[in-house]
């Protein structure tokens, strides 16, 4: 039997993944530059879910709905009925469509529903959102009707796929408490909040002081913003529930190295402290945070499960995806 935590809840693991290939960099980044990165990204996924599986992970896979798609043709086909009016006009990627590839093979940094289908079809992963267009919150310009047809067209795409949508994460983190009830319209039951320390507030783009993306960068190495596992009863009164993020897994760092074994310790204290006292941990990243040394982050991944397999044994931490979490809050609202 497993020792009891302080609250008697059992802590909670979670991970999610912001999937979004080149459709969540290109208004930052050309192509050429991030083109390897992206293609190991492609490669690390069936590395990731082989882990997971091996593991008993079940993870959340945030993923832009244009991945969906087939290529420009279907994409085209399915538009939103109403596309987002931002005042920055570069961070729409309507324009950029006529421009993409008719097919995965031909184009496979802007479409990948062989990824999405492997992903789907491995136990325990579930298939959530991440917006149809990579869709941003809090910029100027976009107004919650927009959004609303965004999130149906993703839902459509998910639809085509035999997949219902149920978790949605952000771009960029842009939280907007407004479009929550349209979250819950479209059938959203589990969101991704930020994490609560300053340094990791939601802010727009070009709004993001240097010093808060420093401390972030610290707080991966050192106890800065202290333990950040969340109370698995405090999520929110209504649906959508709030499942916040504790913490970013960083890619392994060649210029950091000596300081690794540093960051592996503050994420298994971490998650130790969240097994002891009942806590949800959430980990979270993007697969092509992995694209550029998938090895060296595999192994650092392989690390931080067999953590959790031993404060499973321990202390009967589970692994749920974003979704269980909810449906499992929801069910002791109803009791
Ligand atoms: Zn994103």
């Amino acid at each position: 039997m497993p020792e009891l935590s302080h609250n008697g809840e059992e802590g909670v693991f979670t991970l999610s993944l912001d999937f979004e290939l080149f459709w969540g960099l290109r208004d930052i980044l050309t192509k050429e530059a991030c083109r390897e990165t992206l293609f190991g990204a492609r490669r690390a996924i069936p590395e990731i879910l082989a882990l997971f599986s091996g593991y008993g992970i079940h993870a959340t896979w945030a993923t832009v709905g244009f991945l969906f798609c087939s290529g420009r043709g279907e994409l085209l086909k399915n538009l939103p009925e109403l596309l987002p009016s931002y005042e920055e006009s570069s961070l729409s990627p309507y324009p950029a469509i006529a421009n993409t590839g008719n097919s995965e093979e031909e184009d496979p940094l802007h479409y990948a529903p062989s990824l999405v289908r492997q992903i789907a079809a491995t136990p325990g992963q579930e298939m959530a959102t991440h917006t149809f267009s990579h869709y941003y919150c809090l910029e100027k310009g976009q107004t919650a009707e927009a959004f609303r047809a965004d999130l149906e067209a993703a839902c459509r795409a998910a639809a085509r796929e035999g997949i219902e949508l149920r978790s949605l994460v952000f771009p960029r983190n842009q939280f907007n408490e407004e479009y929550l009830s349209v979250c819950r319209e479209q059938g959203i039951i589990a969101y991704r909040g930020n994490q609560q320390n300053w340094m990791y507030r939601a802010s727009t783009t070009s709004g993001e002081p240097k010093l808060k993306r420093l401390a972030r960068l610290a707080d991966a190495y050192l106890n800065l913003s202290g333990f950040n596992g969340h109370l698995a009863t405090v999520l929110g009164e209504t649906l959508p529930f709030n499942i916040p993020a504790s913490r970013l897994l960083r890619s392994v760092s060649s210029r950091l190295k000596l300081l690794e074994p540093l960051r592996l310790q503050r994420i298994k204290k971490e998650m130790s402290h969240a097994a002891e006292n009942g806590l949800v941990y959430h980990l979270w990243w993007h697969p092509h945070n992995f694209g550029n040394d998938i090895s060296g982050n595999i192994a650092f991944l392989r690390q931080i499960l067999r953590h959790y397999r031993q404060l499973r044994e321990r202390y009967g931490m589970r692994s749920m995806s974003m979704a269980e979490i909810a449906e499992q809050a929801q069910q002791k609202l109803s009791r």
